[in-house]
């Protein structure tokens, strides 16, 4: 998809009205409505700026964000190949506050009372809310793989939420001598972006190739065959990178002993490496989990997917990662984005008492890097299916790439350029 369909289909998503007066419910000295937006990442950083926007400044907006700052997991493993620096993919929340006029408050939302419609902050004080979109992203269950918890444990990274972990992980690779084994472990889908540990592979297999190039790295996969763009990661796996990266579907990780930096699976022998990069199993954000959100097996939280509002607990909307998906919709940033668009329309028409817009469409671009220059695109366009309740992907839209090119690279910066901006103001 070129950048400019990219972004027309961003602005596109959500249809609006001229709207009155919002209702509120809660206590207000303004006597707006009010929205609180918990977690400042792809889905709530979204749904946030686009309440405001689109409901003229008429709701009250506060987003309750514990980091000062955005660390992007899109492109994060960029900096793991040595292209990017940390602060290349670091975003602040400045334009939020100061052109969008969100309340942006430090915090982290330790409890919600959904009967008195408050959220409690750790750092005390509550919130009162009409509507509350929680966007908190995965939990790793760390707890799954229990060598985690002994001595040494904690040197074995996933770094699958970008920030510390992502700069270990990077002095790590940095350390290890040359003819030493990186081993990436993915767990079962569904987990956050379905492509990324195959990226991950690419990108340190770029860098060991320019430093490091008489090193492997080993791909442990749960699943049965590579989840997203298969054939594409299999030839750049072949080519550029044969004899460098190896690939063993269905090993399914259920241990580690960090003494020894060994791995053990369900069914196969163990597996030393010298870097180890284990990636648990993922569940929703744990504010989700204790709110009892999480209706699909204890683990994601099922909406209706024409204003994301939980199926369990009313005027609460759940976004990005943390919903149990439709079929073929991805646990990515670009689908948090769109989450937050359509559920930012129809919290606005809904406080404004009129009903959602009943036929959401949206779509998905996920770029992956296979090296620090070229990049490959996987693109899905989906609409809602009123007689399933769902969402369905639109046959013949969307693409994929033919194979690794140089432009693509420079479309996948151009994409994160966009979104953040999108996103951020
Ligand atoms: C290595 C990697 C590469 C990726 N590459 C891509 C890519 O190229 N394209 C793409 O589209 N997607 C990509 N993704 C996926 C993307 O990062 C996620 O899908 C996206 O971040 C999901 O958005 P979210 O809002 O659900 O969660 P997040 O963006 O993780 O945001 C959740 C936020 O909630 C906050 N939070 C959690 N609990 C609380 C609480 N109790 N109180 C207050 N705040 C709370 C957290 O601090 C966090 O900031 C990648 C992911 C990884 C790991």
């Amino acid at each position: 998809m070129q950048r400019r369909e990219f972004l027309g289909a961003l602005a596109g998503t959500a249809v609006l009205g001229t709207f009155g007066a919002f209702r509120a419910h809660a206590a207000s000295a303004t006597g707006k409505a009010k929205v609180v937006v918990v977690g400042g990442g792809y889905g709530g950083a979204t749904a946030a700026r686009y309440l405001r926007e689109w409901s003229g400044q008429g709701i009250e907006v506060t987003l309750v964000e514990p980091n000062a700052s955005l660390v992007s997991c899109p492109l994060s493993n960029l900096v793991l190949a040595g292209s990017k620096r940390i602060g290349d993919i670091t975003l602040s929340y400045e334009a939020l506050a100061k052109r969008h006029g969100v309340n942006v408050v430090r915090d982290h939302v330790s409890a919600i009372d959904p009967a008195r419609r408050v959220v409690r902050l750790a750092g005390g004080g509550t919130l009162p809310y009409d509507r509350l979109v929680l966007s908190p992203g995965v939990d790793v269950l760390s707890g799954e793989i229990p060598g985690l918890a002994q001595p040494g444990g904690d040197q074995i990274l996933h770094a699958w939420k970008a920030g510390p972990q992502t700069v270990d992980l990077r002095r790590q690779l940095e350390a290890m001598p040359d003819g030493g084994t990186f081993a990436i472990t993915i767990p079962l889908a569904p987990y956050r972006c379905p492509p990324g540990p195959y990226e991950r592979a690419c990108l340190v297999a770029d860098y060991f190739s320019r430093a490091k190039p008489r090193s492997k790295v080993l791909i442990l996969d749960a699943n049965p065959d590579v989840t997203s763009k298969g054939a594409l990661f299999k030839q750049v796996w072949a080519t550029r990178y044969k004899g460098m990266i190896e690939y063993r579907p269905q090993y399914n990780t259920i241990d580690v002993d960090p003494a020894t930096r060994t791995l053990k699976f369900e069914v196969q022998d163990d597996e030393r490496a010298d870097v180890l990069n284990v990636l648990p199993p993922q569940r929703a954000g744990a504010i989700a989990v204790a709110s009892g959100l999480a209706t699909a097996n204890g683990r994601w939280c099922e909406v209706d997917f024409l204003t994301f509002e939980s199926i369990a607990v009313p005027n609460i909307h759940v976004l990005g990662d943390a919903i149990q998906i439709a079929p073929l919709m991805p646990k990515s940033g670009h689908m948090a984005n769109q989450h937050g668009k359509v559920a930012a329309a129809a919290i606005v028409s809904l406080l404004a008492g009129q009903a959602p817009n009943p036929e959401p469409l949206y779509n998905n671009t996920c770029y992956s890097f296979t090296s620090a220059r070229e990049a490959i695109h996987i693109a899905s366009v989906h609409r809602y299916d009123a007689a399933q309740k769902t969402m369905v992907t639109v046959p013949g839209a969307g693409g994929l790439s033919a194979a690794p090119n140089a432009l693509e690279g420079t479309y996948a910066q151009a994409w994160a350029d966009a979104i953040w901006t999108d996103m951020l103001g």
